[in-house]
């Protein structure tokens, strides 16, 4: 309970201080506009979506300009947004609003529910934004952000996982301001607990989110035809010295059999950058060599059939080489364009 408290209240805290995305839909109450945002956000990235958002409620207002607009008209504005069934259903919608319901956008979540086109979250964002009742909205986001933070080792995607997530939504749901808790979840997943690259060195919750202090944030969330993928962390040491650097070959009946990698140091879990420098893996190779990181990169994501690869690369210096590294193989930056790497590899040095 007091985790849910603090979780409530710093995401609150978090859109109130820090949450810096500006969109022409945030705070908007005309339930006509929370719909056709959400119905454009759906397959759509918010950058991607802001331009048809903006070009579409320009062009109609309202739910009467869109019902009797030309159809031809309108599917033209979609183009290029793809999954044209939502525009089918926009216009329908709109038709049978003005129709049967005399141009009323309906205010009870379950009328809104029932219209064609729109699912439990949309429904749940237009009756928290526009008539500020207390529905969680519950999405991939969500999903994502509540696994991690509760550390919940539970699929997402059948039917026993989404009771239990969707109960644990509506409990947290702030319900004296149903709309502004909604769109700190919504962006807080879209801004920092982000699917691949979350940002938890600076995440307000990190200090009780269960998945960070058991470093099980890229296991989470589970999916049930995921749980058989295997999860593997690479730290690639990219080791220079007197203007080479080290490589190796894989020779092992493993992924990537016979192409060439950086000295890789393997580990269960995703170690914070630090924890990884001092932990006895990487200090006991390292230690009696006098060296410099030079660079960290950010953690790269590759999946192939069975396995799911986590990887960043740890770009050092030696200066002083007391022990020779016997095992790998030094090559200059020509000599580097010519060996073959696997993707994983080639497409962080095309960058
Ligand atoms: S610490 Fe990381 S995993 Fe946990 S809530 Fe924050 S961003 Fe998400």
């Amino acid at each position: 309970m007091k985790n849910k408290k603090f979780f409530v209240e710093n995401l609150i805290k978090w859109n109130r201080n820090q949450n810096k995305s500006e969109m022409p839909w945030k705070g908007e109450h005309d339930p006509y506009k929370v719909w056709v945002s959400e119905i454009i956000l759906q397959q759509t990235r918010v950058q991607q979506g802001l331009g048809y958002y903006n070009r579409f409620t320009r062009a109609w207002p309202d739910i009467r300009s869109l019902a009797s607009a030309k159809e031809q008209e309108v599917y033209k504005l979609w183009e290029g947004l793809g999954y044209y069934s939502r525009c089918r259903n926009l216009i329908e919608t709109a038709k049978y609003i003005n129709r049967e319901l005399g141009g009323q956008f309906p205010d009870k979540y379950k009328d809104i529910l029932a219209l064609k086109g729109i699912g439990s979250y949309t429904a749940a964002a237009i009756a928290s934004f526009a008539f500020n009742q207390p529905y969680a909205v519950v999405d991939g986001n969500v999903y994502r952000i509540l696994s991690r933070f509760f550390g919940m080792q539970l699929a997402v995607n059948n039917s026993k996982g989404k009771k239990i997530f969707a109960a644990l939504a509506e409990e947290l749901l702030d319900k004296s301001n149903p709309g502004i808790y909604n769109q700190s979840i919504m962006d807080f997943g879209a801004v920092i607990c982000k699917p691949a690259l979350p940002l938890c060195a600076e995440c307000q919750l990190q200090k009780r989110c269960v998945a960070y202090q058991q470093k099980m944030v890229y296991r989470l969330p589970l999916k049930e035809n995921k749980i058989k993928m295997r999860h593997r962390f690479f730290n690639y040491l990219v080791i220079s010295h007197g203007g080479k650097v080290f490589v190796n070959k894989r020779t092992e009946k493993d992924i990537w059999q016979n192409l060439f990698e950086f000295i890789l140091m393997e580990t269960d879990n995703m170690l914070p950058d630090e924890e990884f420098l001092e932990s006895s893996k990487f200090t006991d190779f390292i230690r009696s060599r006098n060296y410099r990181i030079d660079k960290i990169s950010q953690i790269f994501k590759q999946k192939l059939t069975h396995q799911l690869i986590f990887g960043r690369f740890f770009h050092i210096t030696l200066k002083t080489m007391q022990k020779p590294l016997n095992k790998y193989k030094m090559v200059s930056p020509k000599g580097l364009a010519t060996l073959p790497f696997p993707k994983f590899i080639s497409s962080y040095l095309k960058d």
